[in-house]
């Protein structure tokens, strides 16, 4: 009897064993040769790690600075050398997570990876499946004097998230997306990124986040992101083959140094765009891009900008305040013989507040669907409706679940005439009716 219960231990043990998720942790003192992934035999690199997962699995990145090297290159191909590649997928329903370990800040500083003309990708994802969460990436290099860029995270996969990632002080694009879809990109942060290095170093490629999905890269979302400090914007899709939806993002700063010298194009969103001449990459179909609550401040050219785009998109309950323009909803018309007046936009429930020029810029009103915009009712916004022009506010640290600080900037004030003005349009909101721009009071 007791042999008996003992084979059954044993096969219930290897039962549970084989289809539970593992578990493997990185370390800054681990080390890749002799060490097996445990907590206290932790690996090297997230490369090492990779070899051992699948589907289900996380691998724990502890605290610390990882000092990438040369000689850690994971894959080079043609221009392009990639630090870190990750290549294995999950199975839908069930992530390879790469996660900081709770309440450790890994850092990956890029500093000394320099190889002479190649674009340095610190993170390139061809995978899908895949949730990488809480890692920091500093100092990413540009080596290439004429055009280039160089990027921290680089999307090819599908069904990826990319939550809590802080992207900074390089001179890389923070995120960057080419290909696959249902991408979510959640809460993270890109600042002061600066190319100093190409063209000049004007910084005309350094954007916060990148979205320029090939054909079927559908449903690709941004939300609680932050962008700041950017040299050229802070988030740009032009030249995206399908919508891309920005949610409750913040762009502010971009296109300047932080002493605020002039650099880059410099808007806060750029939803759209396919150049200025018709080419064969042109879809049929212009993708309409959705930029919803989302908040822009102090961009050295536009707020929410369109970007020539041939065709229009939707913008719902967006606030900009002090950027060059605050809406710019320029156009190129359907056989890119010009530029001309936005049409076939939607915008409704935005809020614009005193913009360094002008409010908005190139709408064609007949050829646009204008409902309970500050600018369109329209109201004389002022001073008095909001509760706080604190822009130090904006940099505030995140709430500990890595979502958006708790603000009062421009959040609306007790009786300011901009609460329940709004049109209802399935958004949750409180009191009569919506209110105006991208916080409900
Ligand atoms: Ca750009
Ligand atoms: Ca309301």
């Amino acid at each position: 009897m007791k042999r008996y219960l003992s084979i059954i231990f044993a096969f219930c043990f290897l039962f549970h064993s084989e289809n539970h998720a593992k578990t493997y942790f990185v370390s800054v003192n681990g080390n890749d040769t002799t060490n097996v992934g445990t907590v206290s035999a932790p690996f090297a690199t997230i490369m090492r790690a990779q070899q051992y997962v699948s589907a289900g699995d996380t691998v724990y990145i502890r605290g610390g600075i990882y000092k990438m090297k040369e000689n850690q290159i994971a894959e080079r191909s043609r221009i392009w050398v990639y630090v870190h590649a990750l290549t294995k997928s999950g199975t839908p329903g069930k992530f390879i997570n790469y996660w900081a370990y709770p309440k450790e800040h890994p850092v990956f500083d890029l500093a000394n990876v320099k190889p002479a003309d190649k674009r340095v990708i610190a993170f390139n994802v061809t995978g899908s499946w895949i949730h990488i969460k809480g890692l920091e990436v500093i100092h990413t290099q540009v080596t290439i004097k004429t055009h280039t860029q160089s990027e921290c995270f680089h999307n090819e996969g599908s069904n990826n998230v990319y939550e809590q990632l802080s992207m900074h002080d390089g001179q890389a694009i923070g995120f960057f997306l080419t290909k696959g879809s249902n991408n979510l990109i959640l809460n993270c942060d890109a600042y002061r990124n600066w190319d100093y290095t190409s063209e000049g170093g004007r910084g005309g490629n350094a954007d916060g986040f990148g979205c320029h999905p090939q054909p079927e890269g559908k449903g690709n979302i941004f939300r609680g992101c932050r962008a700041w400090f950017n040299s050229d914007d802070g988030y740009d899709c032009i030249r995206s083959y399908e919508s891309v939806t920005f949610d409750h993002c913040w762009a502010f700063y971009n296109g300047y140094s932080t002493d605020f010298k002039s650099l880059g194009d410099g808007n806060g969103f750029k939803a759209g765009g396919w150049g200025l001449v018709k080419d064969r990459r042109v879809p049929d179909s212009i993708p309409m891009h959705v930029v919803q609550f989302c908040l822009a401040v102090k961009n050295k050219a536009n707020g929410f900008y369109s970007n020539h785009q041939p065709g229009g998109s939707y913008w719902y309950n967006n606030t900009a305040c002090y950027n060059g323009t605050n809406f710019n909803m320029l156009n190129r018309d359907k056989d890119f013989s010009a530029d001309v007046s936005g049409y076939n936009h939607t915008l409704t429930n935005n809020l614009s507040f005193a913009p360094k020029t002008y409010e908005t810029q190139w709408i064609d009103t007949t050829k646009c669907r204008l409902k309970n915009n500050s600018f369109s009712i329209p109201l004389q916004v002022s001073k008095s409706d909001f509760e706080s022009l604190d822009e130090s506010q904006l940099v505030a640290p995140r709430k500990a679940d890595g979502s958006l600080p708790d603000i009062t900037f421009m959040h609306l004030k007790k009786g300011s005439k901009l609460i329940d003005k709004g049109a209802d349009i399935g958004f949750k909101f409180s009191g009569k009716k919506p209110d105006l721009g991208a916080f409900e009071y």
